[in-house]
C-alpha cells in the first residue's frame, strides 16, 4: 500500500511531466499524440497502482526478473500496456513474452527468432521496436545503424512479432537532438519498406523535449515521474 504522501508526490511529478510534454508538443507545432511510458524499474507495484489510478496506461521495465514479479502483483494489469525497454538475453525471451506487450530493445536477429518462438508458444503477437545504437561504442545497447534495415526486415518477416518502429537511447556526453534526428531519418528509411512501422521511442527524463522535437511517439520517462532510483536500490 502506498502512503498519501507518496500519492501526492507521484501526482505532482506526473502532472509536471505531462506539462513538459504538452509544452514540447506545442513548441514543435505537433498536434499528434505522444504516448507517455512511465518507467517503473526499481519501484514497487504499489507505485504502479497509484499511477494507474492517475491515468497512466503504459509502464516500462528493464529487467526480466523484477518485471515478471511486479506485473504479477499489479491490481490493474488489464488497464496497462507493459513495455520491456532493457537489454534482453535470448534465454529470457520466454519469460518476457508472457507479460510484455511491447519490446523496445530488439537488437539482433537471434533475439528476434527467440522472441517469435516464445510469443508463438504463448499464443501472442508482440509489438516490437528495433533498438538503434547511436553511440560509436555501442555501450547503451542497440544494433549498429547500418544493420537496422536488415534487422527490421527480419522482424517484419516473423509471424508473432509486429514491427512497429525504432527505439534509441541518446548517447552519453553528446547533445541528444542530433542523435534523435539521426534516429528519425533511419526510421523514415525503415518506414519506406514497412509502412506500419510508425512508432519512434526516444526521450527520457532529461531529454524528452529534444525527442518530441524530432518526432518521438513514445517517451520513456522514469525518474521525472517516480523520483530518484538511488534511494530505492
Ligand atoms: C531507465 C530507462 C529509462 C528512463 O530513464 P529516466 O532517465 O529515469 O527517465 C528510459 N529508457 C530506458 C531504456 C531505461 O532503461
Amino acid at each position: 500500500m502506498s502512503t498519501p504522501q507518496r500519492r501526492e508526490e507521484l501526482a505532482a511529478r506526473l502532472a509536471a511531466v505531462r506539462a513538459r510534454v504538452d509544452a514540447a508538443l506545442a513548441a514543435a507545432g505537433r498536434t499528434d499524440p505522444v504516448t507517455l511510458v512511465a518507467v517503473t524499474k526499481f519501484f514497487p507495484a504499489s507505485d504502479v497502482d497509484v499511477l494507474t489510478d492517475l491515468g497512466v496506461r503504459h509502464i516500462g521495465e528493464n529487467r526480466d526478473q523484477e518485471a515478471s514479479a511486479k506485473v504479477g502483483e499489479l491490481a490493474h494489469r488489464d488497464r496497462l500496456t507493459v513495455h520491456f525497454v532493457g537489454q534482453l538475453q535470448s534465454n529470457k525471451a520466454g519469460s518476457v513474452a508472457r507479460y510484455a506487450d511491447v519490446v523496445h530493445s530488439l537488437d539482433r536477429a537471434r533475439l528476434a527468432g527467440a522472441l517469435d518462438r516464445a510469443a508463438a508458444r504463448e499464443g501472442r503477437v508482440l509489438d516490437v521496436l528495433v533498438q538503434v545504437g547511436l553511440d560509436a561504442a555501442g555501450e547503451r545497447g542497440g544494433a549498429a545503424p547500418e544493420q537496422v534495415r536488415e534487422l527490421a526486415d527480419v522482424v517484419g518477416g516473423l509471424e508473432h512479432l509486429r514491427l512497429r518502429g525504432l527505439m534509441a537511447v541518446a548517447p552519453l556526453g553528446q547533445a541528444p537532438r542530433p542523435a534523435f534526428a539521426r534516429l528519425r531519418s533511419l526510421a523514415e528509411q525503415v518506414r519506406a519498406d514497412h509502412p506500419d512501422a510508425t512508432w519512434l521511442s526516444a526521450g527520457m527524463s532529461g531529454d524528452l523535449e529534444d525527442a518530441v522535437a524530432e518526432g518521438a511517439t513514445l517517451l520513456r520517462v522514469g525518474s521525472a515521474i517516480l523520483g530518484s532510483r538511488q534511494s530505492h536500490r
